[in-house]
């Protein structure tokens, strides 16, 4: 649960950076941090916090420079420190290099053994920093060759966006686990992990990046293979130009769908489909599939808000916007300690009580993970008054761990995992409960049935998991010859 940000091109590169990770907030706020370039020296910002609070006037005049990369973090590997802020910053051999990772690997952990086997020294434990292990390390020339080679050994989950002194690299994993997209600012190009970074600076939004392909931008206007022709308008130079590479051969489309159902945000256009549009049309399904008897549909906000509107539509229900979020607090999710987590809901939620007094509630969420926000407001809704409190939830059950950058609790932890349908509606102590089917849930979305990982409803994992010590045989063998994915 990351987000990314870059630029190239542009007279205020950092303060667009930083305008694009306000807009990517949500994806993460513990920590953040702009690398920018300008002539040949490279410039670095990180901090613990939010965006608001890590970046004022003066620390934004010390990312000179018309290219940068942002980062925003929420830690799934590795823990919540500076050291694991992004972008992390090295030099090589081939120059200065800064690095912001979107999505988890599943070998880090072996190929790190490997690693510091053979000497490595890391500053973090973050999983991105193998990246850059490995990129240092690989035989290859030319910058966008060992970056490619580095990510030739990594398995799993990555979005990220890489800068140089003169260059602007991009590269989605072979599955396309995690969004990226290419957008296009007076002359600039940017990339970002959701669209709605695009709308807030005003950027065109081109594409996706394709699963497994690399975006090398620089100065020099190079027009080949998928190229772009768009004419540069920016103050000071040309744009520059873009090449696409498409290094592996083995490429499967898996696009994490929860972030369709939570995560990213409803006005991001997603692998091709509006959020919105695609959770409006989960709580369609869900009204097809699980109507009840009832009098008022309340969402949950704000992962509720467009699947409660389509349930509202499908049954004939009236929708009542019935519980008030405190948009000042932080997500529940932020605070890890299970303690805080209680708390969480009773400072976030409150009911209108008028709404809800006497009447039989549908009680619209996106997902139940562990179960004690949905316990929670039941308890809340009831308390208001409610009849009847029914729940349904727009994604099927929540049975298995994320290993591509999702945070999400151990299996133990996670209610559908280890309790039947009708142990759970006890537990949250609701009158009824309902899940979305996992083809609703497809359906809803647009793309191939096999284009989504749904591993979280499924316990089917597009990738294998195990941290295998065999990549150590392949960590050292001279590059090209070993990497996990096959190269082309
Ligand atoms: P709980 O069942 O108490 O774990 O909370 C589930 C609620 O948290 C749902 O309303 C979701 O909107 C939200 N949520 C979804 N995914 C996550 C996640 N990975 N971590 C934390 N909260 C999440």
């Amino acid at each position: 649960m990351c987000g990314v940000f870059g630029i190239m091109g542009h007279p205020e590169a950092s303060r667009i950076s930083y305008l694009g990770l306000y807009a990517l907030q949500h994806r993460g706020q513990e920590s953040g941090g702009i690398a920018a370039v300008d002539g040949g020296a490279m410039f670095v910002e990180r901090g613990m916090g939010q965006v608001a609070d890590l970046f004022d006037e003066a620390c934004l005049d010390r990312l000179p420079g018309r290219s940068a990369i942002g980062h925003i973090r929420y830690s799934t590997a590795g823990s919540s420190k500076l050291q694991n802020a992004q972008p992390i910053r090295i030099e090589s051999r081939r120059g200065a290099i800064a690095l912001g990772h979107n999505g988890n690997l599943v070998n880090a952990e072996a190929l790190r053994r490997a690693l510091e086997d053979n000497g490595a020294i890391f500053t973090s434990t973050s999983d991105t920093e193998v990246i850059l292990h490995l990129f240092a390390r690989s035989q290859e020339e030319t910058v966008e060759d060992a970056l490619v080679d580095a990510l030739g050994r990594v398995q799993g989950a990555y979005s990220i966006a890489a800068l140089t002194p003169t260059q602007l690299l991009a590269a989605r994993d072979p599955n396309g686990f995690r969004p990226l997209s290419i957008g296009h600012l007076e002359g600039a190009w940017v990339v970002a992990s959701e669209s709605c970074a695009f709308d807030l600076i005003g950027a065109e939004f081109i594409r996706d990046l394709e699963p497994g392909e690399v975006i090398v931008l620089d100065h020099d206007a190079r027009a080949e293979g998928e190229s772009i022709d768009i004419v540069a308008a920016g103050a000071g130079g040309a744009a520059p130009g873009y090449v696409s590479h498409q290094p592996w051969a083995d490429r499967a489309r898996k696009s994490c769908i929860f972030e369709h159902v939570y995560f990213a945000r409803p006005d991001s256009e997603l692998y091709g489909d509006a959020v919105m549009g695609a959770r409006k049309r989960m709580g369609l399904t869900l009204g097809a599939e699980a109507p009840v008897e009832a009098d008022v549909v309340v969402p949950v906000p704000d992962g509720g808000v467009y699947a409660a509107q389509g349930y509202s539509e499908a049954t004939g229900v009236p929708f009542e916007l019935a519980l008030i979020r405190n948009h000042y607090v932080g997500r529940t999710f932020i605070e890890p300690r299970q303690s805080i987590r209680h708390f969480g809901v009773k400072v976030k939620l409150n009911p209108v009580e008028s709404l809800i007094r006497g009447r039989r509630v549908v009680l619209v969420d996106d997902s139940i993970v562990r179960g004690t926000t949905s316990g929670k407001i039941v308890e809340m809704i009831r308390a208001a008054g409610a009849a009847e409190v029914h729940v349904r939830i727009s994604s099927p059950p929540y049975v298995s761990s994320c290993y591509y950058g999702i945070d999400t609790p151990r299996r133990e932890d996670l209610i559908a995992a280890n309790h039947s349908l009708e142990e759970v509606r006890e537990q949250i102590g609701a009158d009824s409960l309902a899940y979305l089917s996992l083809e609703g849930l497809r359906a809803s979305v647009t793309g191939e049935d096999e284009s989504y990982c749904v591993a979280c409803f499924t316990a089917e994992y597009p990738t294998p998991l195990s941290d295998d010590l065999s990549t150590q045989m392949e960590l050292f063998t001279p590059a090209g010859a070993g990497p996990a994915s096959t190269p082309r």
